[in-house]
């Protein structure tokens, strides 16, 4: 008999806590080949039926955005930094910004480089 302790992301410590597309991705992959799938798809049906579904983590083997709604692949900025969930800044026009991309944005000012500079010297320090 299989228990909520047999669930493939009870073995992830940062399951939910995803912030690249790569991480999003893993845990999605993770998700669909867990023995618990079709109960906590069952699950989550009923969470989203009450309107108390997920919002901006990976559950049921789905990435769910921060709206609520499920999404094929996870929404990235053209660095490939998850946009949705906390890193996802809603603007007015409905469209969402990424807020590692803004932070990035307000180093490279506070240096006097241009992003696209500062994203060089970052990814390098990363190297
Ligand atoms: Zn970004």
């Amino acid at each position: 008999m299989l228990t909520t302790d047999d669930a493939l992301c009870r073995r992830i410590a940062d399951f939910t806590e995803a912030i690249s597309a790569d991480e999003a991705r893993y845990c999605v992959n993770t998700c669909r080949r867990c023995p618990l799938l079709d109960a906590c798809r069952r699950a989550t049906d009923d969470m989203v039926e009450r309107r108390i579904g997920p919002r901006g983590i990976v559950q049921a083997g789905i990435w769910w955005g921060i709206d609520g709604k499920p999404r094929q692949e996870p929404r990235t900025c053209k660095r490939g930094h998850l946009v949705d969930g906390h890193n996802a800044i809603p603007k007015a026009d409905g469209r969402t910004q990424c807020r590692t991309c803004q932070n990035l944005f307000q180093r490279a000012k506070s240096h006097g480089r241009t992003t696209a500079q500062q994203w060089a010297i970052e990814q390098g320090d990363a190297a």
